[in-house]
């Protein structure tokens, strides 16, 4: 005869249970950490399985948990990202193509900023690493030329003191503007452009 054993857990088990795992887990992480490295490389399709679709259902969760993981490796993912480049050049090039085609404002903007640093450094002005991220933060979607809103696709950043007039290339001389107004007022110095 078949002996049958359901063990039932009453909740005040399960969570005793839990709590003691927890405290094992404070007092031993490398211990966890090696048995979890060793059961992942035992189990290798479980994550892989398992891990889409878990990802797929927590899609905030997943999001969350990325961002820690790239907040706690901030310092390494530059450098991992540069050898991986490095061992799969075929895989990096067309990688950088597709991000290049759904990203054409970030692409527009690197192409405007080496312009910028190029100008800046031949004519010897000051150069700054720049944030235009940080400068629409400050200044908000609004043109400082005209005073309107500005849209996504005719955002662009001039310069207030022009380089070719000795301006720097830095954030506090640069600021958010319409790409119509900024071609409009070409280097003329803002007196010449602003109404008083
Ligand atoms: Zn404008």
């Amino acid at each position: 005869m078949d002996a049958m054993y359901l063990k039932v857990e009453t909740e005040d088990q399960r969570e005793r249970r839990l709590e003691s795992k927890r405290r094992y887990r404070a007092a031993h992480p490398d211990r966890c950490r090696d048995y979890m490295r060793k059961w992942r490389a035992e189990h290798p399709d479980y994550f892989r399985i398992y891990g889409k679709e878990w990802r797929a259902a927590n899609p905030e969760k997943q999001a969350e948990i990325r961002q820690r993981w790239i907040e706690a490796h901030k310092d390494d993912i530059p450098r991992w990202r540069k050898e991986w480049e490095e061992k799969n050049p075929e895989k990096a090039k067309a990688m950088h193509r597709r991000y290049r085609k759904n990203h054409p404002d970030v692409t527009r903007d690197h192409a405007r900023h080496h312009k910028s640093l190029r100008r800046a450094r031949a004519v010897g002005n000051g150069i700054e690493r720049v944030s235009y991220r940080r400068i629409v933060e400050r200044d908000g979607m609004v043109c400082h030329l005209c005073g309107n809103a500005v849209a996504t696709h005719e955002l662009s950043y001039d310069h207030i003191v022009p380089i070719s007039r000795g301006g720097r290339h830095a954030e506090d001389n640069i600021k958010v503007a319409h790409r119509l107004c900024n071609v409009r007022r070409g280097n003329k110095l803002l007196a010449a452009v602003i109404e008083p």
